[in-house]
């Protein structure tokens, strides 16, 4: 089995040349699932996962925008198609200056394994540009946001790719880039998610991936009897996924004791609560400053300058900032210091090491791909909604949430329980995620 993976890993490396963080994504699915399709005569000899490897189409293009002094800059944008088995194209948009083939193709392909997961007919893709909001004035994000849509429009609609928002999208740029797509196209449909509440939006959808992984956690956390109720909880991340996930451990009696951005990290001994969670909230989504202002604010805190929270003591860890985040040495670290859950709010936050670490100590691992799905979940509830042209309650959302939050961790648990009673999330999920997508691959044809 051993010379298998290695023989299908070898055929991807020489197709992906110098792309280090898809060709991680690829490995750990290819690990669980090779083994997998050895046992099932269907997908013999169907090269089905090397279809799946491969997107169905990759775009790139020159964004040239201007800034408030007039100068001329070009960034370049992308659109990632990567399998429309079971439903359009559907993922989110990432601005950051990081983003690269690299990194998209890697969450497009991770994107159609969660997207299968979460029972709705949505296929993977997944875009963005090396565009860096942080620091652009609004008008100069708008700019930027026309600029790119000008180009994208040809290639999305809502039978086709539907884009959300991912770090560095959020409400604001969703709006000017659904406010081109109008004009261009003279339609108003639902071919962006994440939209504003008055204007086709979901509601839930800004909380969802946040309060997703919670329910996740909360469900594997079951598995062994426990609860939230006075677990000490360290969150890295301060963006929306970090924020939604802490305003829901809080509502559950969790203690939440840290928050990050990428210069460091605060450490809040009594516990953030729900007026400090405000207080970072506007720090973050309307003065959009720095995590190490919280401790100008309470300076019961500390702030850690340059530094990651996993040395922090706590029970369960919710990594929600961005990829390879918690490597080999902080999972030890976080085993030593008494953790037994950890499930990712963002993609890949761990290293692959990092989560071996963990399935050695058997204790609860969820990947991003099962745990963040409720965001690209409600993502398509907001779908349904456009396409009924009704919008559901706060509550009628934040249910069908929990309740395919719940269905997600019965397929993890389907796929992934071995033989000694504990269950590899990641085998599962990805075993999961591919059998829907594969099944639907090979009624189509080749
Ligand atoms: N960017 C989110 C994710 O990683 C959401 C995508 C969506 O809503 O389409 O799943």
């Amino acid at each position: 089995m051993k010379a298998k993976i290695k023989a299908f890993m070898d055929e991807v490396k020489s197709r992906n040349g110098h792309e280090p963080e898809f060709i991680q994504a690829v490995q750990e699915v290819a690990d669980t699932v090779i083994p997998y399709i050895a046992e099932k005569e269907i997908y013999n000899g169907k090269n089905i996962l090397l279809r799946m490897v491969e997107p169905e189409r990759l775009v790139s293009f020159r964004v040239a925008w201007v800034d408030d002094e007039g100068e001329i800059h070009v960034n370049r944008g992308y659109r990632i198609q990567m399998n429309s088995a079971i439903g359009p194209y559907k993922g989110g948009l990432r601005f950051h200056p990081t983003v690269n083939a690299s990194i998209l193709k890697f969450l497009a392909f991770e994107q159609v394994f969660k997207n299968s997961l979460t029972t709705l007919p949505m296929g993977g893709g997944k875009g963005g540009s090396d565009f860096d909001p942080k620091g652009k004035s609004d008008d100069e994000v708008m700019r930027f946001c026309h600029a790119f849509m000008l180009e994208l429009n040809r290639h999305i609609g809502p039978n086709t790719d539907v884009p959300a928002g991912d770090i560095g999208v959020g409400a604001r740029e969703i709006g000017y880039l659904f406010g081109m797509y109008k004009k261009i196209r003279n339609e108003f449909t639902g071919v962006l998610t994440g939209k504003g509440l008055s204007w086709g939006g979901s509601k839930i959808r800004p909380e969802a991936t946040g309060y997703g992984t919670v329910y996740f956690a909360e469900n594997m956390l079951k598995t062994r009897n426990e609860n939230f109720e006075g677990k000490t909880v360290v969150i890295s991340g301060s963006g929306n996924v970090a924020q939604y996930a802490a305003e829901k451990v809080i509502q559950l009696g969790g203690k939440v004791v840290t928050l990050s951005d990428s210069s460091g990290y605060i450490y809040d001994a009594d516990g953030i609560d729900t007026n400090k969670l405000e207080y970072v909230m506007d720090l973050k989504n309307n003065r959009r400053g720095r995590i190490s202002e919280y401790v100008k604010k309470y300076p019961n805190a500390e702030y850690h300058d340059g530094k990651t929270p996993w040395d922090v003591k706590c029970e369960i860890a919710l990594p929600c900032a961005t990829q390879n985040e918690l490597n080999e040495e902080d999972a030890k670290q976080l085993l030593d210091n008494g953790c037994i859950c950890v499930a990712e709010g963002a993609n890949m936050p761990c290293t692959a090491d990092a989560v071996h670490a963990f399935h050695d100590a058997k204790i609860l691992f969820a990947p991003g791909k099962a745990s963040n799905a409720g965001g690209v979940a409600t993502s398509g509830l907001e779908m349904s909604q456009n396409s009924l042209r009704i919008s559901w309650t706060r509550e009628e959302v934040d249910e069908r949430l929990k309740g395919i939050m719940s269905d997600i961790h019965d397929s993890c648990i389907e796929y992934g329980m071995e033989e000694n009673g504990y269950c590899n999330y990641v085998k599962g999920a990805n075993i999961a995620g591919f059998v829907k997508v594969a099944d639907a691959m090979l009624a189509q044809g080749v």
